[in-house]
C-alpha cells in the first residue's frame, strides 16, 4: 500500500493512499467530531460537523470525504475549524426538539456531546420549526422527527445491512424528514423492524417502543405472579448501561437485580433455548430422513421470519416450524409449570427481557397464540431493562452474584448460552444432533466453523457418516444470495442458520447503544467480538454443554411432552406462516 505523508495540527502523519483525513486522524490518535458519518455506512459529508482547514484550501473541509494527499497540512483544531463547526452544530440544534430531559437519548446522544465538546451553550440562530411527525404505530419502533438530525445514518443501515430501503428522505428543503416512503407509519410497510436503524440514530429520533409502564403495573398487582425470562445476549450487554465495559458478563447481576425488582420468578430464556434444539433437531432428523423439504432455515429470529414472509414467501416451507426459544419458554410457563404450581395461567404475566426489537411484535402474532392468552405478555428490550433497574433504584454494579430461580425450568446448559451470537443455534444443534445420530457422549462438543463474525459461514458436517453442509448468515444483506441459490434449486445446504441482526443477537436493535466515540478515543468497533466472548465463555464454564443432556429438559418430555415432535408439543412449541404482499408505492 502507497503511503502518504501529511501534517496534522503541525504533527507528522503516515496515512495510506485512499485514506480520508479522518481515516488518517483517528490512525495517529487526533479527534476530529463526526455526526452524520458511520464507518463502513455512511461518509456522505452532508452534515459538516467534521469540518477541518487545509493549507491552501479556499473553504472548509469534511474531513470524512476528503482524501489524504502528499505534504497536505491539516488543521483541526484551528479557530477557522472550531468556528465553522460550531455554526454546523448551532444550525442543527435551531431545527431540533431540545427536549433533552425527557429523551430516551438523554446522557448517550451523539448531538449532546457535540455541543459539550463545542462548547455551545446559547441558540444564536432560534427560528421556525420544521413541522414534526411522531409515528408510534408499529409494535417496536418509534419515529419523532423532531430530533432528527437528517444524517441518512438509518437509510443506509436499512439499505447496506438489510438490503431494504424502508426509509429515505421525504419531501424538500425545510420541509425534510426521514421517514417510510409517503411518510407512512413503519407499521404499514415492509420494515423487518430490526432496530438497526435505531442503533444507527445518533439521537432520539428512532427509538424503542417503551412497554415499562405495563411491566410496572403488572408488578403492582398482587393478583399476578410475574415471571422474567432473560435471553442470553441480554448478559453480555446489559452491563454497559451501567458503565461497566463492552462485553462484561453480568450474569449473576441481571438475576439479583430483577429478583429486586419485585418478580416472581427470575428464569433464563436458555432453557427455552434448550427446548428449542431438541424440538429443531428433531425436525432436522425428520426432514433429512423423510426427504423432506430442505435446506432447512433455524426460526428464531422474529426480524428475519418477517423478511422471508415479504420478501421470499415461496421459501416458507424451508423455515423450521420451531417457536423461538422465549416463545417456548412462555408456552411451557404457562402449561406445565402453571399445572405443577396450581396457578391459574391467566394470572400469570410472563415478561420476556430481549435484546431485539422484532420480539415485541412476535408476541403478538395470531399463529405464535396456542392457548387461549398470550404465551408472553411483554417483551422489554436489554436497554429499558436497564431503565427499570435505573428507576427501581439498585445500584447495578454493587449487587452480588445471584442464581436463576432452579425450579423446574432452571437449568441450561452451554448450548444454550451460545444462542445469543451468530453460529450459535447452528452449534448447539449440531452438539445435540451429532450425540443422537453417533449414539455416543460427544468428545467434542466446540464446532470452530460456526463461529466468528463474518456474514456467511459455511461447513462440511459428518453425521454418523453422512455429510451434510450447514451455512450460517447474519443480516439480510448477507442472506440474500443464500436465498437466491435456494430459489433457484442449487443451494448445497442441508441446514441454515439465519439472523436478522449482523453478529445475531448480541448486535440486536434492543442492545445497548454504542457510542460512535468511547473513552479511550478509540471508535467503538469489535463490540459485537467482545459480547461474543462473553457468551463463549460462559459456555464453557457450564456442566453441561448439550442441550439433550439438560435434566430439567429431560423431566419435561418425561412429565409432560413426551417426546420431541409429540402433538402437545406441535401444539405449544411450533407455529405457522404467512406469506405476505410487499409493500407497493402505489397501494395509497
Ligand atoms: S436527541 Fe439528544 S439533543 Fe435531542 S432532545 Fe434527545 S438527548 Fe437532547
Ligand atoms: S427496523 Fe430494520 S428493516 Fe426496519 S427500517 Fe430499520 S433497519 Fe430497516
Ligand atoms: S432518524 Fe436518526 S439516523 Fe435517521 S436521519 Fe434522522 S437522526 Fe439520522
Amino acid at each position: 500500500m502507497t503511503q502518504v505523508h501529511l501534517k496534522i495540527n503541525n504533527m507528522n502523519v503516515t496515512a495510506e493512499a485512499g485514506d480520508t483525513i479522518l481515516q488518517a486522524a483517528q490512525k495517529a490518535g487526533i479527534h476530529i467530531p463526526t455526526l452524520c458519518y458511520l464507518k463502513d455506512i455512511n461518509k456522505s459529508g452532508a452534515c459538516r460537523v467534521c469540518l477541518v482547514e487545509v493549507k491552501k484550501a479556499r473553504s472548509l473541509l469534511s474531513a470524512c470525504t476528503t482524501p489524504v494527499s502528499e505534504g497536505q497540512e491539516v488543521f483541526t483544531n484551528s479557530e477557522r475549524a472550531i468556528e465553522g463547526r460550531r455554526n454546523t452544530v448551532e444550525l442543527i440544534m435551531s431545527n431540533h426538539n431540545k427536549n433533552c430531559l425527557s429523551c430516551k437519548r438523554n446522557q448517550n446522544c451523539e448531538l449532546q456531546r457535540l455541543c459539550e465538546e463545542l462548547g455551545i451553550r446559547d441558540n444564536h440562530f432560534e427560528g421556525e420549526h420544521t413541522a414534526s411527525t411522531i409515528d408510534d404505530f408499529s409494535n417496536g419502533i418509534v419515529r419523532d422527527t423532531s430530533k432528527c438530525v437528517l444524517c441518512g445514518r438509518c437509510i443506509e443501515t436499512c439499505k447496506k445491512v438489510q438490503g431494504l430501503g424502508i426509509l429515505g428522505f421525504e419531501n424538500r428543503g425545510f420541509r425534510t424528514i426521514v421517514a417510510p416512503v409517503y411518510n407512512r407509519s413503519f407499521a404499514d410497510v415492509d420494515c423487518m423492524q430490526c432496530g438497526q436503524c435505531i442503533n444507527a440514530c445518533p439521537v432520539g429520533a428512532l427509538t424503542e417502543k417503551e412497554s415499562l409502564s405495563d411491566v410496572i403495573n403488572a408488578l403492582n398487582d398482587p393478583n399476578k405472579t410475574v415471571v422474567v425470562q432473560t435471553a442470553p445476549a441480554v448478559r453480555a450487554a446489559l452491563g454497559e448501561e451501567f458503565g461497566m465495559p463492552i462485553g462484561t458478563p453480568v450474569t449473576g447481576k441481571m438475576a439479583a437485580a430483577l429478583r429486586r425488582c419485585g418478580f416472581d420468578r427470575v428464569y433464563d430464556t436458555n432453557f427455552g433455548a434448550d427446548l428449542t434444539i431438541m424440538e429443531e433437531g428433531t425436525e432436522l432428523l425428520s426432514r433429512i430422513k423423510n426427504s423432506g423439504v430442505l435446506p432447512m432455515f433455524t426460526s428464531c429470529s422474529p426480524g428475519w421470519i418477517k423478511y422471508i414472509e415479504y420478501e421470499y414467501p415461496d421459501l416458507l416451507p424451508h423455515l423450521s416450524t420451531s417457536k423461538s426459544p422465549h416463545m417456548m419458554f412462555g408456552a411451557i410457563v404457562k402449561s406445565y409449570w402453571a399445572k405443577k404450581k396450581g396457578i391459574d395461567p391467566k394470572d400469570i404475566y410472563v415478561v420476556s427481557i430481549m435484546p431485539c426489537i422484532a420480539k415485541k411484535s412476535e408476541i403478538v402474532i395470531p399463529e405464535n397464540k396456542t392457548q387461549d392468552y398470550a404465551d408472553v405478555d411483554k417483551v422489554l428490550t436489554t436497554r429499558e431493562c436497564a431503565r427499570l433497574i435505573k428507576m427501581f433504584g439498585i445500584d447495578f454494579e454493587e449487587l452480588p452474584d445471584e442464581e436463576f430461580d432452579p425450579d423446574l425450568l432452571g437449568d441450561y446448559t452451554g448450548a444454550a448460552v451460545i444462542f445469543g451470537t451468530t453460529g450459535g443455534v447452528m452449534e448447539a444443534a449440531l452438539r445435540t444432533v451429532k450425540q443422537t445420530l453417533d449414539g455416543k457422549k460427544l468428545e467434542k462438543v466446540d464446532f470452530q466453523a460456526c463461529r466468528g463474525m463474518e456474514g456467511v459461514k459455511e461447513a462440511e458436517i459428518d453425521l454418523n457418516g453422512t455429510k451434510i453442509w450447514i451455512a450460517i448468515a447474519s443480516s439480510m444483506t448477507a442472506t440474500k444470495p443464500l436465498l437466491e441459490d435456494v430459489r433457484a434449486g442449487k443451494s448445497k445446504y442441508t441446514f441454515i442458520e439465519i439472523m436478522g441482526c449482523p453478529g445475531g443477537c448480541i448486535n440486536g436493535g434492543g442492545q445497548p447503544i454504542i457510542p460512535s466515540r468511547i473513552k479511550n478515543g478509540k471508535i467503538g468497533y469489535g463490540y459485537k467480538e467482545m459480547r461474543m466472548k462473553a457468551l463463549y465463555s460462559e459456555d464453557e464454564r457450564q456442566e453441561i454443554r448439550v442441550s439433550s443432556d439438560n435434566p430439567q429438559i429431560q423431566q419435561l418430555y418425561k412429565e409432560y411432552l413426551q417426546e420431541p415432535g409429540s402433538e402437545i408439543a406441535e401444539e405449544l412449541l411450533h407455529t405457522s406462516y404467512t406469506a405476505h404482499k410487499r409493500f407497493n408505492i402505489f397501494d395509497k
